[in-house]
């Protein structure tokens, strides 16, 4: 490990203003420098300093940026406050005993700062041996990867031969859902934003079929198309005008894990869109369930070795999105809703980890 200063100049992210729609821009998110020590003297007890190597972009961040607790996430930033997020960092002081300088560790509220000085507390090694690479345990063993695994292998459970849809399904959550529902024998479609990422799902990812959501602008008309047999499963990624559709084609018993609903998060809520045919569910016994991958942690042991062994078999593929700097982050996070992504997006802070 290269020498760390007692004094260092680290750049962070803060809030600046309330972005309550729209695409979080320069007026919601600054970056300053600040100087921080990190002479042994200056960490309290039971504190780690950090240096940041990754920060997962997920788009739950949006919702922490409005000021306000909205339907996803309890903890909104704070004005002029670092703001925090899913990330990696290395141990370059420690006053923990459980942790030792050059520690590898991961914490789901690590400050989107090049260095910082924090409580240590909640934070989770990462074995040095480990043949997974760093940004791997952000994405297929990461959030994204659990949520996938909680929607399929948990609240959906499809039968071989099931009929899948997957919205967002070129990324983070959606790679990963598709390639679970595969290995349960189900016939998998997606949606997704470009014609490349369509070719990506079925290439890399295995899925049947897909459909651009950016051309196919007739949802209710596509989902006739591929799915003539109707929709067993469908895993919501997006909300909204999707979802409406995809309840016209719901076949009884069918099975909705709602994982999130990107497309209605840069909207107050009085004009995100409502889902006007929920009657269908009546009559069609569907089962709609949100869900939170933090209520499910108990199973995260589960899933982490379910995830590991599809990676060493070659039966699960990650694809990740690595941008360059700690200055990307305010790109990488309008990169989640525009479909100018593909895969999980991630930020490699330093240019060699
Ligand atoms: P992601 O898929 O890597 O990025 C979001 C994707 O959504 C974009 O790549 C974009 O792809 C698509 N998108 C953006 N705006 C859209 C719009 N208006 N309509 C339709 N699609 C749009 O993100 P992720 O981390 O995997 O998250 C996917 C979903 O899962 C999100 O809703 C997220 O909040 C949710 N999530 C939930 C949990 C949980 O615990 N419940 C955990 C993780 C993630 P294309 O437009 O190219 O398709």
């Amino acid at each position: 490990m290269g020498e760390i200063c007692d004094e260092v100049e680290s750049r962070e992210w803060y809030l600046a203003s309330y972005a309550s729609e729209g695409v979080p821009t320069s007026d919601h998110l600054k970056l300053r420098t600040v100087r921080l020590s990190l002479a042994a003297d200056a960490i309290p007890d039971g504190h780690l300093a950090l240096e940041l190597l990754f920060v997962s972009i997920d788009p739950y961040l949006r919702s922490r940026m409005t000021g306000l607790l909205d339907g996803l996430h309890s903890d909104p930033y704070q004005l002029n406050q670092v703001i925090t997020a899913f990330g990696i960092g290395k141990v370059v002081r420690s006053k923990n005993s459980e942790f030792e300088e050059g520690d590898i560790v991961l914490h789901p509220f690590i400050p989107v700062a090049e260095y910082c000085v924090v409580k240590s507390h909640m934070f989770k090694k990462i074995d040095p041996n480990t043949a997974i690479s760093l940004p791997d345990f952000l994405s297929c063993l990461g959030v994204p990867g659990f949520a996938a695994w909680v929607g399929i292998e948990v609240l959906a459970e499809p039968k071989p031969g099931s009929n899948v849809f997957i919205s967002a399904a070129s990324g983070g959550v959606g790679m990963f859902a598709g390639q679970l529902a595969k290995l349960r024998g189900c016939r998998v479609i997606g949606s997704t934003g470009s014609d490349d990422k369509v070719k990506l799902i079925k290439e890399e990812f295995g899925y049947d079929d897909g459909f651009n959501y950016h051309k196919e602008t007739d949802y209710d008309a596509a989902l006739s198309r591929y799915f003539p047999n109707g929709i067993d499963v469908y895993v919501d990624n997006v909300g909204g005008k999707m979802l409406e559709a995809v309840l016209n084609h719901v076949n009884k018993f069918a099975r909705i894990p709602l994982c999130g609903m990107i497309s209605q998060y840069n909207k107050v809520w009085r004009e995100r869109e409502g889902v006007r045919n929920l009657l269908n569910m009546v009559g069609k016994e569907v089962r709609m369930e949100g869900f939170m991958v933090r209520s499910h942690l108990h199973r995260f042991g589960e899933f982490a070795a379910a995830m590991e062994g599809y990676m060493k078999q070659g039966k699960v593929k990650s694809r990740n999105k690595i941008n360059l700097g700690i200055h990307s982050f305010l790109d990488s996070l309008a990169s989640v809703f525009s479909s100018s992504n593909d895969g999980k997006v991630i930020i490699q802070v330093k240019p060699r980890v």
